[in-house]
């Protein structure tokens, strides 16, 4: 796994505020199939490059490359649209609405269905297959008919990423998808990103190291704004200088 195609890609990422530089001159290959992790200490400019890629800031320099079609001017609903998507784009979840209804709400969202929607039932039946297999992807099948509110903390989390899915992406932007969980609700949302990423691309910001380790194919650490390292977790983590400014080792 993750020796697929390059399906988001970025070239000189550069991003100014005023006279302070965030980005400076990232580089940055996402392949089909991988789990890649994007780490690196605070203010290192992970968000920043998050937002850069979404479209939700514009870079001062660079490219990024989605499948092939040039983004770098793409307005981020566009961006959106073609298989770009950041999890909390559309992860609010409704607490009062059953898990199936929160899956169906969200599948109807990119095709702009919602007004032909709720005059046909019908319509509504035909999404719930769809909604019952992107349950099934994240082990939420059993919790259908469960209201959103009385999910534990990790299932409400697995429920967003499943809405998330919905959007059908081929790249997945996840901003620390683990945090706040305990560690059974790690171990099983680790497993769902992996099988997730076997159909799709996932980008990770990630601070728990084992997590990355275990979990994702390739690094890319950050440290003011520039790439300091960039490989599979072994050749990063034995990296001196990651060592030095990273892991404080
Ligand atoms: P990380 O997500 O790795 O913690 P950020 O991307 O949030 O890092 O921030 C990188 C640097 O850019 C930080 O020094 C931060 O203060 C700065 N920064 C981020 N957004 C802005 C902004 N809108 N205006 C000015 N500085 C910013």
């Amino acid at each position: 796994a993750g020796g697929g195609e390059i399906v988001l890609a970025c070239r000189g990422l550069r991003r100014d505020f005023g006279g302070f530089t965030a980005v400076k001159d990232v580089d940055l290959d996402v392949r089909h199939g991988e789990v890649h992790a994007l780490i690196g200490p605070n203010g290192a400019g992970k968000t920043t490059v998050f937002n850069l890629l979404t479209k939700f800031l514009q870079p001062t320099a660079g490219t990024i490359t989605l499948m092939g079609a040039d983004i770098t001017r793409t307005s981020p609903s566009r961006v959106a649209r073609m298989g770009l998507v950041r999890s909390f784009q559309i992860s609010a979840t409704f607490p009062h609405m059953s898990v199936l209804e929160n899956v169906r709400v969200a599948l109807q969202r990119p095709a702009g269905l919602a007004t032909q929607f709720w005059r046909s039932l019908s319509a509504l039946e035909q999404l719930d297959g769809r909604a019952m297999e992107l349950l099934r992807e994240v082990g939420l099948d059993d919790a259908r008919d469960l209201q959103a509110a009385d999910l534990s903390y990790g299932r409400k989390r697995v429920l967003e990423l499943a809405t998330t899915l919905a959007l059908d992406p081929k790249v997945l932007l996840l901003d620390e998808p683990m945090a706040g969980m305990g560690h059974e609700d790690v171990g099983t949302v680790a497993a769902i990103i992996r099988s997730v990423a076997r159909t799709r691309a996932v980008l990770m910001v990630e601070h728990n190291l084992k997590v990355v380790a275990d979990l994702c194919h390739r690094v890319t650490v950050l440290q003011r704004g520039e790439i300091l390292a960039a490989g599979d977790y072994a050749a990063v983590s034995t990296d001196e200088r990651v060592r030095t400014a990273y892991m404080g080792t």
